[in-house]
């Protein structure tokens, strides 16, 4: 391990959330409300995270990254995503305050840093859990695509592999029984090609990751197998998931399934419009300009040019 790399990530890291909590769920337009954890202070400054207590034992962590669900079963404790790199101390700190059963296992939604970071900080004997894509994006290591500058160096190879997921799945796994189970399923890609549905039957909660991150642009990660085509399809099959009442997103607060099946309309919706535009021949900047968030999408802002032309080159790539 280099002391000098990990500073200069600190220092990308630090920045990064001074900007104003941006990660790649929640771009600069749609940031959490100050003090709502959206990203702390970076390492220099305290790291802060919010606890949201959803059910007696599901909690929704906020600040350093990506959401974090902490499910207390009978036999120890089931972590989503670990956040940034550099927060997984004050992560575990934080399930301390709040059970002192031991944490047996990670799940990780997707490979990006600001879900997985803090993964090498807990001890190798704790189960990790990921899609296979995952695993393989893992050990790939690439940042992701336009957002690369901010990623900094990867966790992983800075720490030799340690705490890549070992286990797992490929479209549907099942962890623990009766009101401790866990589904996790796997719908097709979209932010990723990895991307992990986490399903708590038994509190009728479930974990989307960065595949729904909020009522935001979508980050379609072409260097970890993002698509812009198919995430309309995902998140329409995970929004009929039964017995669903809400829902803890990427980086926003708790939605609903009719929120994430809005979300999945909204994301058709330009994907049509991107179509219609190649098919009458016109260019991803015709697109930039013209397109604007349907009015029935409340709560959307409207993206940037440059992040409705890169969705749309996507789909411009992916369509004969
Ligand atoms: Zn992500």
């Amino acid at each position: 391990m280099n002391r000098t790399k990990r500073s200069s990530r600190g220092r990308i890291l630090g920045a990064l959330l001074a900007i104003g909590g941006l990660s790649l769920g929640v771009s600069a337009y749609q940031q959490p409300p100050a003090g709502r954890g959206g990203g702390g202070r970076g390492p220099e400054g305290p790291k802060l995270i919010e606890v949201q207590k959803l059910k007696d034992n599901l909690f929704m962590l906020r600040g350093g990254g990506g959401n974090t669900a902490v499910f207390v079963t009978a036999n120890g404790v089931v972590i989503v995503d670990t956040k940034n790199p550099g927060w997984g101390q004050t992560l575990i700190d934080k399930v301390r305050e709040l059970t002192d059963k031991p944490i047996t296992t990670l799940i990780n939604s997707h490979t990006h840093f600001d879900h997985v970071g803090g993964n090498v900080e807990f001890p190798t004997t704790v189960e990790i859990i990921a899609h296979a894509n995952t695993k393989t994006n893992m050990e790939k290591g690439l940042p992701p695509k336009g957002f690369e500058q901010l990623a900094g160096p990867d966790v992983f190879k800075a720490n030799n592999g340690k705490n890549i997921a070992k286990t797992t799945f490929k479209d549907k796994m099942t962890i623990g029984k009766g009101n401790d189970r866990i589904d996790l399923y796997y719908f097709g890609r979209g932010h990723t090609n990895g991307d992990a549905w986490t399903v708590f039957p038994a509190l009728r909660v479930m974990h989307a990751g960065d595949i729904f991150s909020g009522k935001t642009w979508p980050i379609l990660d072409g260097n970890n197998g993002g698509s812009a085509v198919e995430i309309p399809d995902t998140l329409g099959k995970a929004a009929k998931v039964k017995d669903i009442d809400a829902i803890i997103t990427g980086h926003s607060t708790v939605m609903t399934p009719a929120d994430l099946k809005e979300y999945s309309d909204f994301n058709r919706d330009f994907l049509t419009f991107v179509r219609e535009a190649k098919k009458a021949g016109k260019s991803v900047d015709d697109v930039a300009a013209s397109w604007k968030n349907p009015a029935k999408y409340t709560g959307y802002q409207q993206p940037t040019a440059e992040r409705i032309k890169a969705n749309a080159q996507m789909i411009y790539d992916d369509t004969k």
